[in-house]
């Protein structure tokens, strides 16, 4: 990545600063040597910013008192900022993230007993449409930079004080999910940056083992990601067969189960040991019969993988139904005597809409015409409090 191409928007927008956060370490060093340092000052530079989760130069004790004074020129070591922080009576807590343009995603940290998942947004909106899901009645904004992307993670351990990188039995945020805003592949250069920034072990060194990325099934970029990245694969399935899958997930007229299922058996890394998770959200009259759970399973054959159940989350103004507890037992059931594991996942920070699926940040992307419109309205009412 060029460094014009790697200049951030975490910071204010009239700072022509390049932020370190979020380059790849070739990408580090590039920027430091083109300052007139050694490159080994990148390694000095990337301990202290993600092992140690320092935002300012002046706290880089190791570096000369020099240096310290001249970074700040030239570069920022700078995070997206909280426009809201809300904490569910479940503990789980949710971010509304602001970037320096403005725009808006959340990400959300589900604890569990001693460790518990981070879920980052790859995206503002998304541009697909799945009909049960909030952020699909949102536009596609733009996608987020690497950056904005590891700054989620780098926001929540600020807010839980875990700095720097404790070992991996006393960590409280251990996995990262990415099951927040957007489509993470069809922004995968820019999720694959960051997620290598995340898994080095010199740094925040979150493992590939624990981090999942979740997709609805763009199957071109499957492969890539098992074989650049490594991380564990899960895809919203909610369907067993085309057609009641296109109706709900549209991307399915695109890249059909067969498709999909191929490109699941071809996933590097995937074994008996290291299983595909289906996600399935249970959708009252529409997906959660016994022939379902059958085609289901004779679906999924040959794919070492494993289910998650989801109950439907409700969000104002949605149509759909989450199916009763008996039919989701009653699917579970029928998965489980096939062999399958299948929890049923249960909702978390449904109070705060922080739960699967429920994500949704107030920044639209408006149409022209739309655009016009509301100026005109604008115009109008500052004429009338002028009359
Ligand atoms: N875009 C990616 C990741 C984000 S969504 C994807 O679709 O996989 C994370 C998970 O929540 C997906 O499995 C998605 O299908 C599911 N989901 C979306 N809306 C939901 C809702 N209202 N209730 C429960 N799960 C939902
Ligand atoms: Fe986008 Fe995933 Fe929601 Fe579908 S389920 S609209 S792909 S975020």
């Amino acid at each position: 990545m060029g460094l014009d191409a790697a200049m951030d928007s975490t910071f204010s927008t009239s700072d022509t600063r390049t932020n370190l956060v979020g380059l790849s370490r070739e990408a580090l060093t590039a920027a430091l040597v083109e300052f007139g340092e050694k490159p080994f000052r990148a390694k000095q530079l990337w301990h202290w910013i993600y092992h140690r989760g320092a935002k300012d130069f002046a706290d880089m004790t190791d570096l000369s008192k020099e240096l310290r004074a001249k970074l700040p020129e030239h570069f920022v070591v700078a995070r997206p900022t909280i426009a809201r922080e809300q904490t569910s009576t479940d503990k789980t807590r949710k971010w509304l993230v602001e970037f320096n343009d403005g725009q808006k995603a959340e990400a959300v940290f589900i604890p569990e007993e001693d460790r518990g998942a981070v879920c980052v947004s790859s995206q503002v909106g998304c541009t697909l449409t799945c009909r049960f899901c909030h952020t699909g009645t949102q536009r596609l904004v733009r996608n987020l930079t690497p950056a904005e992307i590891v700054g989620q993670f780098m926001l929540a351990r600020d807010s839980y004080g875990e700095w720097p990188t404790p070992t991996d039995e006393r960590r409280m945020l251990s996995n990262i999910v990415l099951m927040g805003m957007g489509e993470p592949l069809y922004n995968f250069d820019n999720v694959a940056t960051a997620l290598k920034i995340i898994m080095a072990d010199d740094g925040i060194a979150v493992g590939k083992r624990r981090i999942t990325l979740s997709t609805s099934g763009v199957v071109p970029e499957i492969h890539r990601c098992g074989a650049e990245l490594g991380v564990n694969l899960a895809i919203s399935l909610h369907a067993p067969d085309d057609d009641t899958r296109s109706m709900i997930m549209p991307i399915n007229k695109k890249y059909p189960l067969k498709e999909l299922m191929q490109a699941c058996r071809d996933y590097p890394g995937a074994s008996n040991a290291r299983r595909i998770t289906f996600e399935y959200v249970m959708l009252k009259g529409i997906n959660d019969t016994p022939a379902h759970a059958r085609a289901l399973i004779k679906l999924v054959k040959d794919v070492p993988c494993k289910f998650n159940l989801i109950p439907f989350n409700p969000w104002p103004g949605t149509s759909y139904e989450c199916s009763d507890a008996a039919t989701i037992d009653a699917f579970a059931q029928t998965l489980w005597e096939a062999g399958f594991t299948a929890p049923v996942r249960t909702p978390r920070g449904r109070d705060i809409l922080a739960a699967c699926g429920q994500l949704k940040s107030d920044s639209e992307k408006l149409s022209v015409k739309e655009k016009r419109l509301r100026e005109a309205e604008e115009a109008w009412s500052e004429k009338e409090a002028a009359l």
